[in-house]
């Protein structure tokens, strides 16, 4: 598509007094010469997030919106002209198989409830489109699991919205990892909840849900805990208080404490909650030195020191380098710091999958 130009436009506009942040995303510094590929994305399920990420999308330099997938369509007319995405390209959830015939579109970003990824995911893959999916990526490992294989059979790729393994104070204190800046690890907390409102809403429906807050925002612990790590977790305990069981019905979790152990002998502990808000912080802790993060998974800016002092990357929008470093993953192979593929989705669905059933049972659960 001859999108470039506009491109040029627009980010030169923005570009004004921005530097670069990290190695890997040359937004800012390049885009002026920027004349590669780029991802034509059509977004599926028009709500608050996919809105959050379609502005975002209109700074990136490698992806662009070219297409839409939603069950109402006074929201495709508001979205078809804000994003000038033509009447070809739209589509709904009973047609949007016939993506397989469309050249303008070479991914579909799922944005819709949890409980309906794995399905259409797998159709979009059938399609021959690539995927791009929110999290959780399913509702339990084996659905992520089917995603990831009907991926691989349809030869495109899977990738799950981390955002925050692009987020560049999160780099950082990814980095200092790697290289020992904080001697072993032995201690990580993480913290992640926030009030939910509307009880009528699908995050309480176990069918639309899969689960409450653990799927919802305590996935972020357990993301962040294995990239702050370094490590996969080889066992979780967890107990589950629920204060409010009308709201919080039966499988819809509000809070679980949680607790997973590392071969290298970290510990992580961790509250996902439904109840408390603002409630986003991580803490890593070295033998040689510890790295603090809060917030650290909200939507920025992401705020981070060390025993070194603070770390002050500039803060980019999220979805933004997200889907500009995606584009990257996708059309040219790039592989990020941090895998954000299917393969690493499903390792937190299996965590997710050993808490319920530690909660379930009072047991410890090991992980393979
Ligand atoms: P939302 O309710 O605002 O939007 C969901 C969309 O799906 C709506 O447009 C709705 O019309 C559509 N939909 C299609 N079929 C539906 C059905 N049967 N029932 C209900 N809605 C249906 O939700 P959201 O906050 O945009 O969340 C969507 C996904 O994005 C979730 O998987 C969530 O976990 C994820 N999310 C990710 C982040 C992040 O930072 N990565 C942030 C928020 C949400």
């Amino acid at each position: 598509m001859g999108t470039r130009r506009s491109f040029v436009k627009k980010l030169s506009a923005g570009a004004v007094g921005i530097p670069l942040v990290y190695n890997s995303v040359d937004l800012y510094g390049m885009e002026a010469i920027y004349d590669g590929p780029i991802l034509k994305v059509a977004i599926m399920g028009l709500g608050s997030y996919a809105t959050r990420v379609a502005e975002a999308m209109q700074d990136c330099k490698r992806a662009k919106i070219t297409g839409l997938i939603s069950g109402t369509p006074s929201k495709i007319e508001k979205w078809k002209s804000k994003y000038n995405v033509p009447d070809k390209n739209c589509y709904n959830y009973e047609d949007f198989d016939k993506i397989v015939d469309n050249p303008d579109i070479d991914a579909v970003y799922v944005i819709t409830p949890n409980g309906l990824h794995a399905e259409q995911a797998k159709r979009v893959a059938k399609a021959g489109k690539h995927v791009i999916c929110e999290k959780p990526m399913g509702v339990n490992a084996q659905e992520g699991q089917e995603m990831v294989e009907a991926c691989k059979k349809a030869k495109v790729k899977l990738l799950i919205g981390y955002r925050m393994h692009f987020e560049a104070n999160t780099l950082e204190v990814v980095r200092m990892r790697k290289e020992d800046e904080f001697g072993k690890i032995i201690f990580f907390q993480g913290q992640s909840g926030f009030i939910i409102g509307d009880p009528n809403q699908w995050r309480l429906d176990l069918k639309l849900s899969g689960g409450g807050a653990m799927m919802d925002i305590g996935i972020y612990s357990i993301n962040g805990a294995r990239y702050m790590i370094g490590e996969e977790p080889i066992w979780v305990t967890a107990q589950e208080t629920k204060n409010d069981p009308v709201k919080f019905k039966e499988g819809i979790d509000e809070t679980i404490q949680f607790q997973m152990g590392f071969p290298g002998g970290a510990v992580a502990s961790c509250l996902s909650t439904y109840a408390v808000n603002h409630l986003d912080r991580f803490y890593l802790a070295g033998i040689k030195g510890f790295a603090e993060m809060q917030p650290s998974t909200g939507y920025g800016p992401i705020k981070a020191r060390t025993n070194k002092g603070d770390l002050n990357f500039k803060h980019i929008t999220h979805q933004t380098v997200q889907m500009d470093e995606m584009a990257g993953i996708i059309l040219e192979n790039r592989e990020p710091l941090i895998p954000v593929n299917g393969e690493e989705g499903v390792k937190d669905m299996k965590i997710i999958d050993a808490i319920f059933k530690a909660v379930k049972t009072g047991n410890k659960v090991f992980l393979q």
